[in-house]
């Protein structure tokens, strides 16, 4: 019988030093300090970033925001995909290399593999050797240090949920709600499974962004590259031999670029759907140029176009410069612009006008026909503030109930309203009408249109 099963090769990447894996350390630290950070930065009395789901109120540190904001959110769904488009096609997969969780939560529990377990060629004898004490301790370890991490980050996600400090204080005393303790955990085992057990698998059979970015590569995108031109025929030869009296290209087929390799993929068999762009390759194959005392630069980050005419880097530059990547900046500028002006000039209320569904209107003492609504004032700052409400649109229209609202610093609050006018004063049928709600402290002010109903 043949099987068409083919069983997942456990990839062990060497480690690797230079200058792109800086970078990812670089990046590494900058995200995950702003991740595991964010939560315990304080604004006023109050955590500065909070999505605070129960009460339907979202903190960024001055802004308090509400569900009805959810416009904000979309222009920042859409500028981070325009971010994408225009980093993409400047750069290739710049984000899956670098930046995207995925990479970072693997490159953090790669590290503590190495610590615990060793290098590649160790961590690949250890799997090998049967258990011992050695092996345990090893592994145990390991294990150990991953669930810490993967902990961690669980109760700082949830943390962006639940004010992080009352979360301790819970987990301390044993008391965190069935919903936290499931979070934690969930996202807990996500971050465990996902670094330390899927790794490649991720980015070459689960995650969307890899299958669809090749639509967003064009000839003049950074792409990691093996020159064929100059390492081919490959072959390995000594350090004072002269490749050139052997036949031989750069390439002292060394397999490091292979080693090295997160996704485990040969570079110099060309561009591969599974090359996250780390520079991996790269800079360990500029670590075998310099002990040849060859030039750097046999593995590279170059466009296709370049390879092809061998362009000059400032060739590759003026490049980037082309209608599509312009196109897309001038976009994602617009469009960020626009979430920022309109952000700096949000009004801080909210109104929400319901009209009640009990009766459709009646008529009460003196002659005066009553429609009742629900009005739902959103207080978005962070001080008590007075509303005074008027009502326009028809003649003769008065409030009957309350006109001034006193609402809590970020709080929002629901008003039964009576709204009366003289049954002579108009036709029967339904009359647009409209609900002024002004605040008295920063004249911020917000406009709702309604129905008023007169019945025949
Ligand atoms: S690391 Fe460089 S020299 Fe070694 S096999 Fe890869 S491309 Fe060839
Ligand atoms: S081929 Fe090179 S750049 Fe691509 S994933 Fe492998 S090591 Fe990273």
């Amino acid at each position: 019988m043949v099987s068409l099963y083919e069983a997942q090769q456990k990839i062990y990447p060497r480690s690797v030093s230079g200058l792109f894996s800086r970078w990812r350390w670089v990046l590494v630290w900058l995200t995950q300090l702003v991740f595991y950070g964010l939560p315990w930065l304080e604004w006023g009395q109050r955590q500065a970033v909070l999505f605070d789901l129960g009460a339907r109120r979202f903190y960024l540190f001055g802004l308090v925001l509400y569900p009805q904001d959810f416009i904000y959110l979309t222009g920042l769904l859409v500028i981070s995909a325009l971010s994408l488009f225009l980093f993409t096609a400047v750069a290739g997969r710049l984000w899956c290399g670098y930046a995207c969780p995925q990479t970072v939560y693997t490159e953090i529990f790669l590290w503590i593999e190495r610590r615990t377990e060793g290098d590649r060629s160790a961590r690949m004898r250890l799997d090998a050797a049967p258990m011992s004490l050695n092996k345990l301790w090893r592994k145990g370890g390991k294990h150990f240090l991953w669930l810490a991490v993967a902990g961690w980050t669980g109760f700082t996600f949830v943390g962006y949920f639940t004010p992080i400090l009352e979360l301790g204080r819970e987990f301390l005393q044993l008391r965190m709600t069935s919903w936290e303790v499931f979070w934690v955990l969930f996202y807990a085992f996500a971050t465990y499974g996902n670094a330390g057990f899927l790794r490649e698998q991720v980015c070459k059979y689960m995650c969307p962004y890899a299958r669809f970015q090749s639509a967003m590569f064009d000839p003049d995108t950074l792409i990691v590259t093996y020159d064929e031109e100059r390492g081919e025929p490959r072959g390995a030869r000594s350090r004072k031999a002269d490749p050139a009296a052997l036949g031989l290209g750069a390439c002292v087929d060394c397999s490091l670029c292979v080693q090295v390799c997160p996704t485990g993929i040969d570079i110099r068999q060309g561009l591969q759907y599974e090359c996250i762009g780390c520079g991996a390759c790269a800079d360990v194959c500029d670590t075998v140029m310099d002990k040849l005392g060859y030039a750097r630069g046999l593995v590279k980050y170059s466009t296709q176009n370049a390879v092809q005419g061998r362009w000059s880097r400032a060739e590759i530059w003026r490049r980037v410069r082309r209608p599509r990547v312009l196109i897309y900046a001038l976009i994602l500028l617009a469009v960020s612009i626009a979430l920022v002006v309109s952000l700096v000039l949000r009004t801080p209320l909210k109104v929400d006008v319901v009209r009640d569904r009990g009766a459709l209107s009646r008529i009460v003492a003196g002659g005066m026909i009553e429609n009742v609504y629900r009005i739902q004032i959103m207080n978005a700052t962070e001080s008590v503030q007075h509303y005074r409400l008027s009502v326009s649109g028809l003649p003769g229209l008065t409030l009957a109930t309350e006109s001034l609202l006193q609402v809590d610093a970020t709080a929002s609050r629901w008003v039964a309203v009576r709204i009366q006018m003289p049954y002579e004063s108009t036709r029967p049928g339904s009359h647009p009408i409209y609900l002024d709600v002004a605040a008295q402290s920063d004249g911020a002010h917000v406009r709702e249109k309604s129905v008023f109903h007169v019945p025949r």
